[in-house]
């Protein structure tokens, strides 16, 4: 029977250290750190995404702006508004939402934020800085995943680590973490021949595929560690992630649920890459 890793509970004790922390650097600048979110369009998931992270940074002292644009506004005012955003002082983070409407070219977007305001770490010189293991920001969802890894008293050094998707804001980053930690890293996707073969051989499996009861409890060995990014909606409406939790909480010795397990840990580590942007800058 596995140990629940805990997202919920772990998020909280995060976000209470980085309230501390926010209250100690407004009181020394005499102003709070601050995000700005630029969301296009009224595409529903994304509206209620940027609802939780401004209702995030209300918690612990952050200060948000959100930006709603048109459906139809044009890249180029897009590009205006981060410009000005890049070039305002008070302003220390900066997140378009994604995806954008496909007028809009996202590289060129994610390229023309600050990198030192890209609290994504989506930008180029963010993901190099993360290969070559000298970074400032961590993708939220990567970063998450390793506090939820170390707070739970899991090391990662000399474990094989099965990574399932390679995807440039999940799976590429996440591979590379584990590999600053020593693991033993292989990183699956849909063109890997017998995934099984990878699968039985974790010590610590990240799921991010993206497939509801993906993972099965014959995919993987006794006192795995499961790692569950996946977010699926189901027809009756409740949310699920990639494995198939019951089955697999028999074998594994930690394991996280969905809902409950990565999710709330995304936005904490965007609250902590706000923060250390504001600390950087000033
Ligand atoms: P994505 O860009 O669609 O990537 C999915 C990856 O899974 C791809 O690399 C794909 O391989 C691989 N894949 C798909 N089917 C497969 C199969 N049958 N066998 C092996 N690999 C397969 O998705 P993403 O943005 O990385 O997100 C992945 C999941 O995580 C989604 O459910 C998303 O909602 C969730 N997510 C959760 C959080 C959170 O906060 N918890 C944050 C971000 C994302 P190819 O590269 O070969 O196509």
């Amino acid at each position: 029977m596995a140990m629940i890793i805990d997202g919920k509970a772990i998020s909280s004790q995060i976000r209470n250290e980085i309230a501390e922390e926010v209250a100690a650097f407004t009181a020394e600048h005499g102003f709070a750190p601050s995000l700005t979110v630029i969301i296009v369009g009224d595409d529903p998931a994304s509206q209620v995404y940027v609802r939780n992270k401004e209702k995030a940074c209300t918690q612990v002292g952050i200060k948000s702006e959100i930006i709603r644009l048109p459906a139809e506004t044009e890249e180029a005012e897009l590009l205006k508004i981060i410009d000005g955003l890049n070039k305002d002082k008070s302003i220390n983070g900066i997140l378009v939402q994604l995806p954008l409407p496909k007028q809009i070219n996202e590289k060129n977007i994610i390229a023309a934020i600050d990198p030192q305001k890209d609290v994504d770490a989506f930008s180029y010189e963010n993901t190099g800085r993360i290969m070559a293991g000298d970074f400032d920001f961590l993708p939220c969802t990567p970063a998450g995943v390793m506090e939820l890894l170390h707070r739970s008293g899991i090391s990662v050094c000399g474990k094989d680590c099965v990574v399932i998707g390679r995807s440039n804001i999940v799976g590429k980053p996440m591979a590379m973490l584990l590999m600053h930690e020593n693991g033993t890293v292989t990183v699956c996707h849909t063109k890997t021949k017998d995934l099984k073969s990878h699968t039985l051989r974790a010590d610590i499996l990240v799921s991010s595929v993206g497939k509801a009861n993906f993972i099965t409890a014959d995919m993987v060995k006794d006192g795995v560690v499961i790692i569950d990014v996946g977010i699926n909606h189901l027809h009756d409406g409740k949310l699920t992630g990639d494995v198939d939790f019951e089955g697999c909480f028999e074998k594994a010795s930690a394991i996280t649920p969905v809902p409950g397990g990565v999710g709330p840990m995304t936005v904490t580590m965007l609250l902590k890459n706000t923060l250390t942007a504001a600390k950087k800058q000033n």
